[in-house]
């Protein structure tokens, strides 16, 4: 198995020798220095991998070169893009290679306006920007500073997927290295590509990626954002089961519940965001039956598409896209629809340990529900992404500062025993727990499916293609490699 490095002085042996093989552009960091600290930074430190080195590639002949040099020295490597995943079983990692994607980020439009080419390390927003110029959109994550790649490989959540389906869903073909040191085009031709559609993070490193793209077909988006106290609980999510389920295709709507002081200085509250496309004012069908309940605030808002990660805190400059050091693990589970005694349940546990003087006082309870549409449009076994038939996506996220183990144990025993209500209420047998968003404890029956045929498929796959375990860091279908 793998050699670690262990010490800054292997570190700088290894860059050196690297530095070798790699384009006069390729940039190698130590540690200790701004751009490592920077480059390495994640947003969550739990668990968080450790890298001696951190080499930035400018061209797949770089990755390639990388991942051969690492294959032969035993070195551990892992791809860095947005660095906001925060499995634990990334702190498996403990010493390598960081082959940090930010320079592989562009975007080229094919002619005839159906497809585009771009980086494996491009972020969401560059994406949106780039083609929202060009009259054109298509399914990235909401998030703007969450890379296009990390969510795709695992599936991908975005505004766009009652239409489209998910991220995976508009694959068209890539260009990955593999564990072998090889450079190969993968498409619907290959074994790989229905892994590589919601476990792809276990089989390379995708240096570019063809997505599908489409016209823009409505520029106009709106919002509106509710604020409800806790003693709300039953009577929104019960409005929620009965008018918005499932969210129709233009329709998209979240909720947090998280401490606002000013709005609630003892409990949290429910933020709750209603948002449609094509209009400048979400239909009072939606929101009448949440201005009913009586909300504490409601405030309305319209723009384009552009401006819904802003609108909803997920934008560049917004908290989630800083890394400042906290640790943020979060416990998902899909769900199909509310059930109302669990939420209250939930609510009441959240409210008790994670408000006032609570080191968890950071943290937010989320629920997404998307439209599914395009999502359940495409055939279930078709991709290795196994929860299509599934509409709401719940995690409580526990941010806190770290101060130890004993902290963090308890706030991995407050996340799942949250989760566990959701997963009992929910009726389900298997937990589905969405991978990219997963605490790390949880089985691949759990991130990808409880079916044998996946399991199974899956793993030979894995054995074929990297059967060393060279990318088995981020939820690994083989445990224990
Ligand atoms: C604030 C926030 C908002 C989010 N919003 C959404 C959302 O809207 N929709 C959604 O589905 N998910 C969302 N997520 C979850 C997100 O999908 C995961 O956190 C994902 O792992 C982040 O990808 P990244 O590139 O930022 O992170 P990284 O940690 O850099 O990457 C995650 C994993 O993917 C691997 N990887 C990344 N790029 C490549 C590549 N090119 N080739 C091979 N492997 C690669 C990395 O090695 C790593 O193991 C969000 C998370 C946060 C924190």
């Amino acid at each position: 198995m793998s050699v670690f490095i262990d010490s800054a002085a292997a570190g700088g042996e290894h860059a050196n020798a690297l530095r070798d093989v790699l384009s006069p552009t390729a940039e190698i960091f130590y540690p200790n220095s701004t751009e490592f600290n920077s480059l390495s930074a994640r947003w969550s430190t739990l668990a968080q991998p450790k890298v001696n080195v951190a080499v930035v590639p400018f061209s797949d002949d770089d990755v390639v070169k990388i991942v051969q040099y690492a294959k032969k020295a035993k070195l551990p490597i892992l791809a860095y893009n947005g660095a906001h995943g925060a499995i634990t079983t990334l702190g498996r990692m403990q010493g390598g290679i960081e082959i940090y994607l930010g320079r592989l980020s562009s975007v080229v439009v094919a002619p005839d306006g159906r497809t585009a080419t771009i980086g494996g390390g491009i972020s969401s927003k560059a994406v949106i920007d780039a083609l929202w110029s060009t009259g054109k959109q298509t399914v990235t994550g909401t998030c703007e500073c969450v890379s296009v790649l990390g969510p795709g490989l695992g599936g991908g959540h975005g505004w766009l997927q009652g239409h489209y389906g998910l991220v995976a869903d508009q694959f068209v073909s890539m260009n990955v290295v593999l564990a072998d040191g090889t450079l190969q085009t993968v498409d619907t031709n290959s074994d790989l590509w229905w892994a590589m559609k919601g476990a792809g993070q276990n089989f390379g490193i995708v240096t570019s990626l063809t997505s599908k793209i489409y016209d823009i077909k409505h520029y106009d988006w709106a919002i509106e954002t509710l604020i409800f106290s806790g003693d709300k609980v039953e009577a929104v999510y019960q409005a929620a089961n009965d008018y918005l389920s499932p969210v129709p295709v233009n329709l998209i709507n979240w909720s947090y519940w998280l401490n606002i002081p000013s709005a609630d200085p003892d409990k949290p509250v429910i933020l709750f965001y209603l948002i449609q496309e094509g209009t400048t004012a979400v239909n009072s069908v939606y929101t009448k039956p949440f201005h009913d309940i009586g909300p504490i605030s409601i405030e309305a808002e319209s723009g384009d598409y552009r401006d819904l990660a802003r609108w909803t805190q997920v934008a560049l400059d917004s908290a989630p896209c800083q890394k400042t050091g906290l640790a943020n693990p979060r416990f998902p589970a899909y769900i199909k629809e509310y059930n109302v005694s669990a939420q209250r349940l939930e609510y009441d546990i959240f409210a008790a340990e994670a408000s006032g003087n609570s080191p968890f006082s950071a943290s937010i309870f989320m629920f997404e529900a998307y439209p599914v549409q395009g999502v359940q449009a495409v055939e279930s076994d078709s991709t290795a992404f196994a929860f299509r038939s599934d509409n709401i996506l719940t995690a409580p996220l526990i941010t806190y500062t770290p101060t130890g183990h004993e902290l963090d144990q308890q706030a991995a025993a407050l996340g799942k025993k949250l989760r566990g209500i959701i997963h009992e209420g929910s009726g389900s047998e298997e937990l589905h727990a969405y991978v990219n968003y997963a605490f790390g404890d949880e089985s691949p029956r759990n991130w990808y499916g409880c079916e044998q045929w996946r399991q199974d498929r899956l793993k030979a796959l894995k054995q074929k293609y990297d059967p060393e375990g060279r990318f088995s860091f981020f939820g690994p279908i083989l445990q224990g490699v």
